[in-house]
């Protein structure tokens, strides 16, 4: 915090904190964030650029306020027999977390998570007000039945957030733990399921738990297996119940009319898009192979990309890597280190790196 930051009436609980974010370094072989390494097909960039074209003359207007034919799109994709009044849209799953705190959480409430998990629920718990609760795994990074509900119990959260696959482990969750914090919680349960497409076959999604449970809200993105991480568009799936309350507390016109278009022309190509994914879940693969066979321990995973150790030091490996053009993630648990799952090319960078420092 600066001088004049710390000299400004800023909030209490913001006093101290530095802005989120990976560094964004200028590197070869960039593996740190878990976007899809591949851009976009032609055939998507065409479509894409017709629909945003037509919004152009537009744009004098406000956009579509309550973005239905995107909601729509966004609730075939997901099928489960879900429409629009049950998905909800924003910018990036990040802005629909956001949401779900302000009409959730806020001031004398809390949310609890299992750490480690995805660095942003606290995040976007403090900025909301929200009272966080930083909830513990077991050494394996596993979450049990018992584990939850005693935690649940102790604790009676507003909003409980579960993550699967999640980051940083890449572990999945099995929904008999989503059915218990369900039946034992008291108030909402997120289950933020940003890395859905990478799952391994039979695999579950939380979205099954949907039907009977009006406070289980799942939550994806278009930023991970549909390559579109810049586009920041996330949406929820859950009750209509649900979808009225966020509605209370959204900015109006918060989805741009470019951001619409561009999210419903890609969603249209769904099938194209999601072509890669195959392709990177074979590279994740590959690495947990491959950094087994070079003596270290790997976390099994479910996403687009791995966590990997233990080091003495993961800081210094980090850097070590950084030497050899490559950048990953230090997501601040001592002894490990996250690489996202890149292309070929970009996985055999990392790896013969990697083997000239085991
Ligand atoms: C990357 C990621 C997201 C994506 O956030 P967006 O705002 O949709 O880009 C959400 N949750 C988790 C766990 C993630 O790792």
């Amino acid at each position: 915090m600066t001088a004049g930051l710390a000299g400004l009436p800023i909030r209490d609980e913001l006093r101290g904190h530095t802005p989120y974010g990976a560094p964004q370094l200028q590197v070869s072989v960039r593996l740190n964030t878990n976007e899809n390494a591949y851009s976009l097909p032609d055939e998507v960039v065409a479509a894409m650029e017709r629909a945003l074209a037509a919004t152009l003359r537009d744009l004098n207007r406000y956009p579509e306020r309550e973005a239905v034919a995107l909601r729509a799109g966004l609730a075939a994709y997901l099928g489960h027999g879900l429409d629009a009044s049950r998905v909800w849209a924003a910018n990036g799953s990040n802005e629909v977390q956001q949401q779900l705190l302000q009409a959730f959480g806020g001031p004398g409430r809390t949310a609890l998570g299992f750490t480690p998990a995805y660095s942003m629920h606290p995040l976007i718990s403090t900025a909301t007000g929200t009272g966080w609760i930083d909830g513990r795994r077991s050494a394996d990074f596993g979450l049990t039945v018992s584990d939850v509900v005693a935690q649940v119990r102790e604790h009676r959260p507003d909003v409980v957030f579960l993550c699967s696959p999640n980051n940083p482990t890449g572990t999945s969750l099995p929904l008999d733990v989503v059915s218990a914090v369900l039946d034992e919680a008291p108030g909402m349960v997120v289950v933020d399921e940003a890395y859905a497409e990478f799952r391994r076959p039979g695999t579950p999604s939380a979205l099954e738990l949907l039907p009977g449970h009006q406070r289980l809200v799942v939550t994806r993105t278009m930023s991970k297996a549909f390559a579109l991480a810049g586009v920041r568009l996330g949406y929820l799936a859950a009750d209509p119940a649900v979808v009225e309350a966020v509605q209370l507390v959204r900015l109006p016109y918060h989805l741009s009319a470019l951001t619409q278009a561009a999210a419903s022309a890609a969603l249209a190509h769904a099938d194209v898009l999601l072509d890669t994914v195959e392709a990177v879940k074979h590279q994740r693969d590959r690495i947990v192979a491959t950094l087994r066979d070079y003596g270290l321990t790997v976390a099994d995973s479910d996403a687009n990309f791995v966590l990997f150790g233990q080091f003495r030091d993961q800081k210094a490996v980090w850097q070590a890597l950084l030497t050899r053009d490559v950048l990953v993630r230090d997501v601040g648990l001592p002894g490990w280190l996250r690489v996202s799952a890149g292309t070929p090319a970009e996985t055999d960078v990392f790896l013969a790196a990697m083997k000239e420092l085991v």
